[in-house]
């Protein structure tokens, strides 16, 4: 049931470019087949958030287990096998998304659908969703906290099973992207003086950039603030004095860093280079923000997962998840799931048949102990 279900998933192809509609209404049939009641919230024709519930009967609080339905494109290297075609071999199976994350969304399908069998009465709700555009903007996670905020029954705690090999997470660092664009005037390249050479001024602020220093804020994370500055383009021709130049960073927060804090910071360098030199002139737009996830390591949610999954530490990701905007639920969040973090996004991705087994065995364990 698993590995089929799996391979159904991968071949489903759920890219921005296809949307999730296709993998939620696929899992919609599974979970349907097995009596358990599912929703699918569609927008934009192809986009897509699936929402499955095995209610309770409210003695408890509930458990919620968000996931992400999309996947990035297969990319321009060569896979051995179809991206979206599953594969099975050595073990393994082998397609865009095994590993991040539809083998963990199966997994929590397969464990909910074998204890709804088994006949047990659940005590708290089993809530499982599974969002649209989670590699992109966040905005299946950011719809469904809008709209199911306040229906929600109170939750012992959120797992986003995401490729952690099997690392309990609480905490990642924020996102913060910002494109800044200087601002100049175009003249011959023949007579520079007429113009105001927007390159220069990018220079100007690029030098200022590397000696910026985050916000030193003492928390108990301690992963660092990070800055790199990613892509770069102005000028038209080699004998025209560029009027723009633009580049894009990719700031990740530390703990107690927030994106308005680097914006002000940066906006001040801009002002402060615009005293300095009256022709710099640059416009900051951002493009992305995502919180930080900061969950308290000594509450008592991860200490239960933590006992339940014989796992006594824990640990953080370099990459960033949807489970910053399910903080919103007012509940703890972790991240936790099947698959090797590094093969995510990869030619070649796969998930070890063994690792989708284990996470079956260890979400039925924290169903039972937290729902039934
Ligand atoms: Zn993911």
């Amino acid at each position: 049931m698993l590995k089929k279900l799996l391979k159904e998933l991968i071949n489903a192809q759920s890219t921005l470019e296809c949307g999730e509609l296709g993998t939620a209404e696929l899992l919609k049939r599974f979970l349907e087949q097995h009596d358990i009641s599912a929703e699918i919230d569609v927008w934009d024709e192809n986009r897509a958030n699936i929402t499955a519930t095995i209610k309770g009967d409210g003695s408890r609080d509930s458990l919620f287990f968000a996931c992400h339905s999309d996947v990035v494109p297969a990319g321009d290297a060569k896979w051995q096998s179809q991206p979206f075609l599953a594969d099975e071999r050595d073990g393994r199976i082998y397609g865009r998304g095994s590993c991040d994350m539809k083998g963990g969304l199966a997994a929590v399908a397969v464990a909910a659908v074998q204890l709804k069998n088994s006949g047990v009465k659940f005590k708290g709700d089993l809530i499982i969703c599974s969002t649209a555009g989670e590699e992109t903007t966040g905005l299946g996670a950011k719809r469904f906290t809008a709209r199911q905020k306040d229906s929600l029954p109170k939750l012992a705690g959120i797992i986003i099973p995401e490729p952690t090999d099997f690392k309990i997470v609480n905490f990642h660092r924020g996102i913060c992207w910002l494109k800044l664009t200087t601002k100049g005037k175009t003249a011959h390249g023949s007579v520079p003086h007429l113009g105001i050479n927007a390159i220069t001024s990018m220079n100007t602020l690029l030098n200022r950039l590397n000696s910026y220093k985050f916000p030193d804020v003492k928390t108990a994370f301690s992963d660092a603030s990070t800055m790199s500055i990613n892509q770069i383009s102005g000028g038209k021709a080699t004998n025209v004095v560029p009027d723009s130049c633009s580049i894009k960073i990719d700031i990740r927060m530390a703990a107690g860093v927030t994106c308005e804090r680097v914006v002000d910071d940066i906006n001040e360098i801009c002002a402060e280079l615009k005293s300095q030199t009256p022709n710099f002139d640059a416009e900051l737009e951002i493009i992305r923000t995502v919180p930080t996830l900061e969950t308290e390591p000594a509450c008592s949610f991860i200490k239960k997962v933590s006992d339940i999954a014989e796992i006594d530490e824990v640990s953080s990701i370099n990459f960033s998840t949807d489970g910053p905007y399910f903080k919103e639920l007012n509940a703890p969040v972790i991240v936790f799931g099947p698959g090797k973090t590094e093969l995510a996004h990869q030619p070649d991705e796969y998930i070890d048949i063994t690792d989708i087994n284990k996470a079956v065995a260890v979400y039925t364990k924290i169903i039972e102990d937290f729902v039934v």
